[in-house]
């Protein structure tokens, strides 16, 4: 401590105001603490709301737009084609996410929680030094590391800031409309902005490692994604690796290893959105006894305890499924233990959403994840070929599918490839989490004609027979 410096006591002190952090200080808040934020931005919402979830959904709105307006053509309406202004699309994502970014303030405000600017780091376990703030030291009851994560870049190629070769960061600030895009990286957030860039006119070419993109999902799901992509992208190579990424005046250029016959291309830009590293360094963990995995991801129990009890770390930066709602509820649980309530975070399922053209969605065990543990499960699919909602939007590409027990008839899990499927999977989410059988989805009565009825219907072709779909032979 520096000699005549003040330090403030705080009794909960969050380092990080991303959905992580500012669900765990508002809860906390809500029941009676006095708690206080620290973000070296000053706001809170974080990745999720100011380079990650809310920018993306929004700019992935206005690429479906465009879409229907072309699929439009099919049913009878002719669009002229659409005039894009760049500057003003990019003006609607900024207004969305400050308008939300204000709210996030105003609720902090009211709740009395004091949210701070600057770059915290554990001095020891009871004291924070704070980096760009007035008050530069901070004593806390509780702690809660919920400082998220940040892209991976490609080892060997940094990416220059404003440059050619971006991360999802740069990609979301939508400096122009590249006529050649390379995406390496063919998991959601690859997916996701290359969908956005093909769609505003961008010739978008995805590289990916795997045999597959989006590996977590099951390939049925993916494969129906796939085939809209086909149309959508210039180029998919799968199997294939980056092994250069030179950033020139007139481009960049690549050179591709695998199943491409050009190994040699140049691109406008790349974006590189292979995954994302914790942000467990610089934060003086060091200094303390909390203690992190070989890949820096910080150690925690089922109450979100670190190895120091009055340390808590939640979200991106204790791994997992690294999404918002995720970070929420540990957020909650972290600040619920630390209130004395009786909290874990102990769930079936968590949903996983990419919010393409079709979307993809699921939730608790996928099909290759009981085959890789050779469990014995029911799958029953439900194609949208037979749904009266999806042909009334001229969406009939879609399937729901359902992952069985076959002996309690428990549902494990869900998997749905169509529109709005991520507005879906909720209903999967509850039955796991109700401990549903396939009987209590086929005997909930869903409002007809609706995309939601497929998954009634799927439950009742578990159970032998659906109203649209003829029963599996014997
Ligand atoms: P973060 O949101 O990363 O927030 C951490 C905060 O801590 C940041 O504000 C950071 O500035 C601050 N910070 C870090 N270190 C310090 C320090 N030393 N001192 C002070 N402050 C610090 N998830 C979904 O669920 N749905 C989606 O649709 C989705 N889309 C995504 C799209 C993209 C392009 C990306 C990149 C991510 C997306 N995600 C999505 C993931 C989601 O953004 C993250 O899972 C979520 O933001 C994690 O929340 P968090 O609170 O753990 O951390």
């Amino acid at each position: 401590m520096v000699m005549g410096e003040f330090t403030q006591e705080t009794e909960v002190l969050v380092i990080g105001g991303g959905p992580g952090g500012y669900a765990a200080a508002f809860r906390a808040a809500d029941l009676g603490r006095e708690v206080t934020i620290i973000d070296q931005e000053g706001r809170l919402g974080g990745v999720c709301l100011f380079r990650g979830c809310i920018p993306s959904k929004t700019l992935l709105h206005v690429a479906e737009l465009i879409t229907e307006t072309r699929r439009a053509e099919e049913m009878g309406v002719t669009f002229d084609p659409p005039r894009l202004n760049i500057d003003k699309i990019r003006k609607w994502k900024n207004q969305v996410v400050e308008r939300l970014a204000r709210g996030l303030m105003d609720l902090s405000k009211n709740r009395g929680v004091q949210v701070i600017k600057g770059r915290a780091a554990f001095e020891d376990s009871h004291h924070v030094r704070v980096q760009g703030s007035d008050i530069s030291r901070f004593t806390f009851k509780h702690a809660i590391i919920a400082t998220g994560s940040r892209a991976t870049p490609l080892p060997g190629f940094e990416e220059k800031r404003g440059g050619r070769i971006m991360s999802s960061t740069g990609a979301l600030a939508l400096a122009d409309i590249p006529e050649r895009l390379l995406v390496v990286g063919g998991g959601y957030v690859g997916v996701e902005l290359g969908s956005i860039y093909a769609s505003l006119g961008s010739r978008v070419t995805v590289v990916e490692n795997n045999d597959r993109l989006m590996t977590g999902a099951d390939a049925d799901l993916v494969q129906i994604l796939v085939r809209q992509l086909t149309e959508l992208f210039h180029a998919i190579h799968t199997r294939t690796r980056v092994t250069s990424l030179e950033e020139r005046e007139d481009g960049v250029a690549v050179t591709l290893e695998g199943a491409v016959d050009e190994p040699k291309q140049v691109f406008d830009r790349a974006l590189v959105a292979i995954g994302r590293n914790p942000n467990s360094k610089d934060i003086g963990i060091e200094n303390t006894k909390v203690s992190m995995n070989e890949r820096g991801f910080i150690s925690v129990d089922e109450q979100m305890r670190t190895s120091e009890p009055h340390i808590f770390a939640i979200g991106d930066v204790v791994g997992g499924a690294m999404l918002a709602h995720k970070a929420m509820h540990e957020g909650k649980v972290a600040a619920e233990t630390l209130a004395g309530e009786p909290a874990a975070f102990d769930y079936q399922a968590i949903p996983a959403v990419v919010y393409t053209d079709p979307q993809i969605a699921w939730c608790g065990l996928t099909e290759e994840e009981a085959r890789s543990r050779n469990q014995t499960v029911k799958v029953t699919r439900f194609p949208w070929s037979a749904s009266g909602r999806a042909a009334s939007l001229g969406l009939s590409r879609g399937m729901t599918k359902l992952i069985v027990d076959p002996e309690t008839q428990r549902i494990l899990g869900m998997g749905i490839v169509g529109r709005e499927a991520g507005e879906m999977i909720s209903e999967g989410v509850l039955a796991i989490e109700m401990g549903a059988l396939a009987q209590d989805l086929a005997l909930t009565i869903h409002p007809h004609p609706t995309l939601s009825e497929s998954e009634e219907e799927v439950a009742e072709a578990f159970l032998g027979s659906s109203t649209h779909i003829l029963p599996a032979r014997k």
